[in-house]
């Protein structure tokens, strides 16, 4: 059996997608800022995907800013907001600790460059809540960016409740959306959010393509400099095929949202359960408040590196922490976030469950992922000392 349980790193692009991309490269390759007709015509298939990705968000379309991906979105959202802040003389950001890379190593620079920010610590339960944003909220915050949905853990966060705390405050609201989009449904006017990101790989649309939804009003400087495409606010000739594969993604994703989030969440369960028979083994985030298809462990006395090869030899493609992370000894920043210790952040392993994930491939994974575990702490010497009592366990 094969399965692909990495979803949450990268999906399969989908044939509607990849069908539109085509077409789209075949039958309009005019530049859409040209006058002639050719580009006339690039034009209006660039805005009637704007219109469709909006539609989605509950935005209008001159809200959308496309850009290559989600890693872009979130450095524009936060340079785009830091700017406007110091303009003001505020200089003061409010963040979480278990953000993506893209956000935190941004955030990092801002540092560098003048700028206080305050990382909000995440409780054991993978979740923040606007209580701690209202207290970590300064006289002189310009921002606050709190992800939408953890791409490690899964949790999902009180986003239209953070909103209005910061739309109260008077301070402005990021969201990284890259893991919700296309698999919770939004509503950035209901709820509070002025910047929002999004990128096209996440719900089987290309990978290179993202976008960042802007509120009217807000006028953030580009990032990159150029040409006046998307109004002034992203410079380059715009990946037409890209963003119309991504359009396409997000209608069909969209369109069966409900349905997939209803199929999907009792595998999920199913999966957690099986999972949670291991011994010494304890599931990461909170169980209901998580994406429909996120399920991630830490199991004691293993090392994840050495569980996923053998997944993988069992046909069985999963994830320890985030894609972004694997390759580096360093555990896990999210696990280490909810409170993991070193020793048990490292035993991590993710399962990131597909919209076409069966009941079949949830009992083969229950059975791989207990068959490794068990094997592995067969031949694991911190497994032996905790059997001996040489050592504590960590979880129970
Ligand atoms: C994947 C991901 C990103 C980065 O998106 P890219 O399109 O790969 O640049 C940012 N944030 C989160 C939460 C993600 O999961």
């Amino acid at each position: 059996m094969q399965i692909y349980a990495d979803n949450a790193a990268t999906t399969q692009t989908s044939p509607a997608a990849i069908e539109a991309m085509v077409t789209t490269m075949r039958e309009t390759y005019g530049n859409p800022s040209s006058l002639h007709s050719v580009g006339q015509k690039a034009a209006e298939v660039l805005a009637d995907a704007r219109r469709r990705i909006a539609a989605r968000l509950g935005c209008e379309p001159s809200e959308l800013i496309f850009t290559s991906g989600g890693s872009e979105a979130d450095n524009q959202a936060l340079r785009g907001a830091a700017l406007l802040g110091a303009a003001k003389g505020k200089k003061h950001i409010v963040s979480t600790a278990f953000e993506h890379h893209a956000v935190l190593h941004t955030l990092r620079r801002l540092e560098q460059e003048g700028f206080t920010v305050t990382l909000l610590d995440v409780h054991e339960n993978g979740l923040v809540t606007p209580e701690q944003v209202r207290a970590a909220i300064r006289p002189d915050t310009c921002l606050v960016s709190v992800m939408y949905a953890n791409n490690e853990i899964g949790t999902i966060q009180p986003i239209a409740e953070i909103g209005a705390v910061c739309r109260e405050a008077g301070v402005l609201f990021h969201t990284d959306a890259v893991q919700a989009v296309g698999h919770l449904a939004i509503d950035v006017k209901a709820e509070n959010i002025d910047l929002l990101s999004l990128s096209g790989h996440k719900f089987h649309g290309p990978r290179g393509v993202g976008a960042l939804y802007v509120r009217k009003g807000l006028r953030i400087a580009p990032l990159i400099e150029g040409g006046a495409q998307e109004r002034n606010r992203r410079a380059g000739t715009e990946d037409l095929p890209a963003i119309v594969g991504m359009a396409a993604a997000l209608d069909e994703a969209c369109a069966h949202q409900a349905e997939t989030a209803a199929r999907l969440i009792p595998l999920r369960d199913k999966l957690i359960a099986g999972l949670s028979v291991i011994p010494h083994a304890a599931l990461n985030g909170d169980a209901r408040k998580r994406l429909p298809g996120n399920v991630s462990f830490c199991f004691e006395g293993i090392e994840g590196e050495s569980l996923l090869l053998l997944l993988d030899d069992k046909g069985v493609q999963a994830s320890s922490g985030s894609a972004c992370t694997s390759g580096s000894l360093d555990p896990s920043h999210v696990l280490l976030a909810i409170g993991r210790v070193h020793d048990v952040a490292h035993g991590s392993l993710r399962l990131s469950l597909g919209e076409d994930t069966t009941e079949e491939q949830v009992d083969y994974l229950i059975h791989a992922v207990t068959q490794v575990v068990t094997y592995l702490r067969s031949i694991s010497p911190v497994w032996r000392e905790l059997q001996s009592g040489a050592r504590p366990y960590i979880l129970p």
